[in-house]
């Protein structure tokens, strides 16, 4: 079997910008991230291999490119995390602690990550003249299917179906924390993707072409200049299968302590059926709450989810909240019975479910929502950010 190294000793401590290449501050900007979390070198090497390919070439760029290496300290360990994981570290209160402009020293080692980046990554994002874009490059403990994961608002839906990749949607609503969450709520344009094993070399080939595609797809090189286009194309439609668009519908969270122990055998969109017996963990059998598709079962020993379960979503529904949300239905929710504005006005509800009795997470979600929490029967959503426009155009 062909595999890469589990470290990845090649990146220094702190040193998160891989290369970047387009001076000019006019056009689209796209930021490529590998490595956020440390046992994931994959995605590093892809975005290394893109960068040498670049630098030996006379390729005309319209826009800029910017590869950037996420948790460095846990690379170089071949860890997921050195202290918390830094894809759960983007909340609000992190990050403005974690500020470059913070008076606070760094606590943990994922502190000190996120400073560091946030001092590469502020200056790149407040010189966009254009659009700007995220790739977050990631990989899975289980073989697999590769996948996108897309918070649900037009400008990622947009962006990520002109990919040949399977799009899951709604992941982030089940995590805290993510970098594409902070980066969608400043206004990015953002997709992550699960490019298949570990330690695999077929994951850091299917990295390496999506990441041409998305430059592509992003417009900082058009199709006829980039290299080996139809190659590309073809190594991540071989990888990912035929593209369908599906939900996340239940996380199931874990902790240390649970003993959670992933039954065998398991691969990324298994079917599987209600009540059936997944995993194992210190209070007994974990068993399926729905029917659906198995994602990402954990085989590994660090990390907060054991397992999601998806579901295919049918066009109709795609095509519908296309409609309703250029239409801001989402502006006259707050007069329907039991949906109250909160303090933070309009753009997070809160539901009463025992008065709003439709199906009121589906018909969020429909338009633009993602949930916040549940509590008994009382339902907070909130708005996705820069659903529709794009806050970087108006600069250009
Ligand atoms: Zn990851």
């Amino acid at each position: 079997m062909d595999s890469t190294t589990k470290t990845a000793e090649f990146i220094a401590e702190g040193e998160h910008l891989v290369a970047s290449f387009g001076a000019e501050n006019v056009g689209p900007t796209l930021l490529v991230f590998g490595g956020i979390h440390g046992n994931e070198s994959a995605g590093v090497r892809a975005v290394q291999r893109v960068a040498e390919r670049i630098k030996d070439s006379d390729l005309r760029l319209c826009g800029r490119v910017f590869f950037f290496a996420g948790n460095t300290r846990a690379l170089r360990k071949g860890v997921r995390f050195v202290d918390s994981d830094l894809n759960r570290h983007w909340a609000d209160a992190n990050v403005t602690r974690n500020a470059p402009d913070s008076q606070l020293s760094p606590q943990f080692s994922e502190d000190r990550e996120q400073r560091e980046l946030l001092e590469v990554l502020l200056p790149v994002i407040e010189s966009a003249r254009g659009e700007v874009y995220a790739l977050d490059l990631h990989s899975t403990s289980a073989e697999g299917v590769p996948f996108a994961t897309v918070g649900d608002t037009m400008r990622n839906r947009r962006f990520a179906t002109g990919l040949p990749v399977t799009i899951l949607l709604g992941i982030e609503e089940q995590l805290e924390g993510t970098l594409l969450e902070y980066l969608n709520n400043i206004g990015a344009v953002t997709m992550g993707f699960e490019g298949g094993q570990h330690y695999a070399e077929s994951t850091v080939n299917t990295h390496e072409s999506l990441v041409w595609l998305a430059m592509e797809r992003a417009g900082i090189i058009v199709w006829k200049d980039l290299p080996d286009a139809d190659y590309h194309a073809q190594v991540v439609k071989n990888a990912t299968g035929t593209p369908e668009i599906l939900e996340v519908r239940y996380r199931h969270a874990i902790t240390e302590e649970d003993g959670f122990t992933m039954h065998p055998g398991y691969e990324n969109f298994q079917r599987i059926r209600k009540n059936e017996h997944l995993a194992d963990d210190r209070s007994g059998p974990v068993r399926a709450r729905e029917e659906g598709l198995i994602l990402m079962p954990l085989y590994q020993k660090l990390g907060e989810d054991g397992f999601f379960i998806g579901r295919r979503i049918r066009p109709f529904w795609l095509w519908l909240s296309a409609l309703l949300r250029r239409m801001r239905i989402a502006d006259l929710m707050h007069f329907l019975p039991g949906v109250h504005p909160t303090e933070r006005g309009r753009e997070v509800l809160r539901v009463d479910t025992a008065v709003a009795r439709f199906f009121p997470l589906q018909v969020f979600h429909l338009l633009g929502f993602r949930k916040l929490r549940w509590t008994g029967e009382s339902l907070t959503v909130s708005r996705r950010k820069h659903d529709i426009e794009s806050p970087f155009k108006e600069k250009a």
